[in-house]
Order: C-alpha cells, then structure tokens, then sequence
C-alpha cells in the first residue's frame, strides 16, 4: 500500500471574535493516500468546510499538523486544485478565456499548458464550445468547464466542495457520474466534501463520518462494492450499496 500523501494529526481550529469563540474542529486526524478518492461526510455545520480550507492551506491549524509524504520523497507541499458549489465562471469571458483563467493569473499561460487545456477540452467535449459564453452552456457542462479549469494548473490534490449541490437531482446523478469518471481517469488525490450519503458510497474509496462541531472523524468506512462495471451509476446498485447507505446514516445521526 502507498504511504499516505496527506496525514492530518490531531487538527483543532476555532473562528474568534471579540465575544466568542466557535471551536470548529477538535483533535481530528486521518491520512489521504496518493490516488485515493475519499469522500466527507457530516451534519450541517460540523466544520467540513473549515477542514477543506485548511488542507488548501487559505487557514492554518490552531494545534495539530498536517504532513506531506510526496511519492519522490520530496518536501514541497502537493499542488491543491479546489473545486466549489458553484461553477464561478464569469459571463463577460468565453468558455476558453474562463478555462485558462488560473493559468493567465499565475503567469502561466505556456504552450504545455495550453496545450493540456486543449486535450481536455476536446476529452471532455467541450471543444466546440469554447467560443461560447457560460450562459449558453448546460449545468454540466459548466462543471465541466470549471473541472478543465481547476485540472490546467496541474494540481496533485483535488478538493472538491459539494460540487453537484448546485443542479437539480437528475442532472446532478449525470454530471457527478460523468466528472468522477473523468477524475478517475486522471489518477488525483482527491478529497470530496458531500452531504449525500449515495453520492459518496458510489464515487469514493473510503468515508470519513464526521461528528458535530466541533468535528472529529467519527468513523472511517471503507467502500467495497462489487460491480459489472466502475461506474458510479451502476455502484448504487451493488448489493453491499444499502447495507453502506444504513450503517452510514446510524453512525452519522448516532450522538455519541
Ligand atoms: P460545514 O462546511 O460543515 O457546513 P463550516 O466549516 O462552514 O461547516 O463551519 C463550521 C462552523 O464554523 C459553523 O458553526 C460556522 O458558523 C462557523 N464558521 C464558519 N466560518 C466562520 C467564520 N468566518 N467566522 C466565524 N464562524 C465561522
């Protein structure tokens, strides 16, 4: 088995202000080996969001430590894509310019990285759209747009921030099924912070449960479904699916 890429140890977290504080994140650990696709779940609140921000490195960790195990063993701290709830693309750019946009900011508009975003957009059917302006787009497609531009800088770890909440439940089983494949394909780290329970058994390796603020990993369940094919449509058909779906929700709506 690969080392883990990622280890959190013992994280604590809370948001101060002048009255209060609102401890987020209490003694929590878990390890992210290199192209797992693990998925997080928790109640309302609990401090996932908090958690995916840290591991970005946009806050740091109050007590705790996150380590970094790089498979050539080097120390740099692996390249994070981060992907929202929303698509964030901007109306006033075309579908290419929105797609290259984190390239443009970071200097890094070179011929090996326009030439990715072009195999992507032609990989993920987009190719002819380029043109277009977000508005002229399906919801999935969108997603897909703003996957190719999370995916052009390269990153090694992918954090994904409820990316499906935003379309409606038939489009939302579509596109999850279709960017997961995509993701799969890539071979990245990824992290996915879901509050659907069917969405993380059928798309993950691995769950973590989450408690109540402030949140600790609670429980780690490991996804084994026995499949005719690896799609995430056909993974919520498994037999083992419900008995995954039950003991999942007990764990979550358990209060201890
Ligand atoms: P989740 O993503 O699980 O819904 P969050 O990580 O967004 O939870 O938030 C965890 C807790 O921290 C919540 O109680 C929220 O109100 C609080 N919180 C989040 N961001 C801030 C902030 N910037 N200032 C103060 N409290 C915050």
């Amino acid at each position: 088995m690969p080392n883990n890429l990622i280890e959190l140890n013992n994280i604590s977290y809370a948001y101060h202000n002048l009255h209060s504080e609102t401890p987020a994140l209490q003694d929590l650990s878990f390890g992210v080996k290199e192209g797992e696709f693990v998925a997080i779940v928790g109640p309302s609140g609990c401090g996932k969001s908090t958690l995916l921000s840290l591991i970005a490195g946009l806050l740091k960790p109050e007590a705790g430590t996150i380590t970094i195990n790089n498979p050539d063993g080097s120390l740099h701290y692996p390249k994070v894509g981060l992907m929202l709830q929303r698509d964030h693309l901007f109306e006033w750019r075309t579908v290419y310019k929105n797609v290259i946009l984190g390239l443009e900011i970071n200097h890094l508009l070179t011929p090996h990285h326009l030439d990715y975003v072009h195999r992507l957009l032609q990989d993920y059917d987009l190719e002819q759209f380029k043109d277009k302006r977000p508005s002229e787009l399906s919801g999935g497609m969108k997603q897909r747009a703003a996957l190719i531009r999370t995916l052009a800088l390269e990153p090694e770890l992918l954090l994904l921030d409820e990316p499906f909440s935003a379309l409606d439940y038939q489009t939302r089983l579509m596109v999850s099924a279709d960017i997961c494949r995509l993701i799969r394909k890539s071979g990245k780290t990824v992290i996915l912070i879901t509050h659907d329970l069917s969405e993380a058994i059928s798309l993950s390796d691995r769950v973590l449960v989450l408690s109540k603020r402030p949140a600790r990993v609670k429980e780690e369940v490991p996804i084994r479904l026995t499949l005719p094919d690896a799609s995430p449509l056909a993974a919520r058909h498994a037999p083992e699916f419900q008995g995954y779906f039950s003991y999942i929700w007990e764990v979550l709506t358990n209060d201890q």
